[in-house]
């Protein structure tokens, strides 16, 4: 049973507030979307890297029960003014994109790793009533067939994943030796507005309604679960609310396709053909397949993906063709040229 309203956290650090989950999060407790939260405060410390962006946080940017703190979650003294008071914790903020981390993971393991352990520090001190760490499929390494639990074995392949499974483990030390109320979850791909041009869907979108070619790479066979922006801000609240402390929560969408098959809807839905196709060398050690078995979410705390993959590709692709003064300026950065870093078609964190 999901606490009312008045036992719900009333301060709430979100980590990573200005990126494309993070914003999300924040902007549906803000509009009263998640009305389990009553009206709580919220707090969004960002370092606003190339990934960060204040304009997601639009919708609520007036609310008064917004604040913003731009910073780095490795500083300790930023750190301590940011999570002071409050009484949940949700941890995005991270270096997100897979082909960066094989260019060169210093970023990926300061900001992941001792970025998720300043706040943990920070978090014995003021001790919130839950801390939400938000991980991903990714560390579990690839599966040919099946899907993971979450008492699997982690073997992440990438840098990135690497990254994100030792905060992953940190957090649940964290648990085990100080007893911090701390919960994790691991997602799948998600997908919606608002997220960076150098995911599968948004660098597709955009470039097809650019009238441009867009790159897949290898044979297009690499698969992966899909899953709703929103779906996802739902089952962290879930969490947050009703998780057990300890405990890793999986986050599934039920629709798994191949990149081949996503690009040709994503060609559907913007008027391309395949002719908009071109064919590029794989990523190294590219993962074949993730999948996550999520029934504990579901049987513990009722949670149920809501959003058809084909109503919120259709959705997103409008939302990209209706909103290009957002992404017009990412994508002629020179952090958002798919020439300049091999682009994660597949769409992975
Ligand atoms: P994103 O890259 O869009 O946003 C990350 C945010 O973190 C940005 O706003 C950035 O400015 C901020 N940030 C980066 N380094 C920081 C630092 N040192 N200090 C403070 N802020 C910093 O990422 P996203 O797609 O919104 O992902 C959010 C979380 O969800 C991440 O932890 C990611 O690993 C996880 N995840 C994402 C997906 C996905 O499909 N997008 C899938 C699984 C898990």
């Amino acid at each position: 049973m999901p606490p009312k309203p008045s036992e719900a956290p009333r301060r709430i650090l979100v980590t990573g507030g200005a990126g494309f989950i993070g914003s999300r999060f924040v902007t549906l407790l803000l509009d009263g979307s998640l009305p389990e939260f009553g009206h709580p405060e919220v707090t969004v410390l960002d370092a606003l890297t190339y990934a960060g962006n204040l304009a997601n946080l639009a919708p609520v940017g007036d609310s008064p029960r917004l604040r913003i703190f731009h910073g780095d979650i490795c500083d300790r003294s930023l750190v301590t003014w940011a999570m002071a008071g409050a009484d949940l914790v949700v941890h995005f903020a991270a270096e997100s994109h897979v082909d960066r981390s094989i260019q060169d993971a210093g970023s990926f393991v300061r900001t992941n790793v001792l970025g998720t352990q300043t706040l943990l520090q920070e978090a014995l001190k003021v001790r919130p009533g839950r801390f939400v760490h938000v991980s991903t499929d990714e560390v579990y390494g690839s599966i040919p067939r099946g899907s993971w639990t979450e008492d699997r074995p982690l073997s992440p392949n990438s840098p990135y994943a690497a990254s994100k499974a030792s905060s992953d483990l940190l957090t649940l030390a964290y648990h085990r030796t100080h007893q911090l109320p701390v919960c994790v979850t691991r997602c799948s791909n998600n997908y919606g507005p608002y997220q960076y041009p150098e995911k599968i869907i948004p660098l597709f979108t955009a470039g097809l309604l650019d009238g441009g070619t867009v790159p897949l790479y290898g044979d297009g066979e690499n698969r992966r679960d899909w899953l709703h922006v929103d779906d996802h801000c739902r089952a962290i609240a879930l969490v947050a609310l009703g998780g057990r402390p300890g405990e890793v929560y999986n986050v599934g969408g039920g629709t798994e396709l191949t990149n081949a098959e996503l690009t040709d809807r994503l060609l559907k839905l913007c008027g391309a053909d395949r002719s908009a196709v071109r064919q590029v060398p794989d990523r190294k050690g590219h993962d074949r397949r993730y999948s996550v078995d999520f029934t504990k979410i579901s049987t513990e705390l009722g949670y149920a993906p809501r959003v058809d993959i084909d109503e919120g590709l259709a959705d997103t692709v409008r939302w990209y063709r209706e909103n290009r003064a957002w992404w017009e300026p990412l994508r002629s950065s020179p952090l958002g040229k798919d020439d300049d870093f091999r682009v994660d078609i597949c769409g992975s964190a």
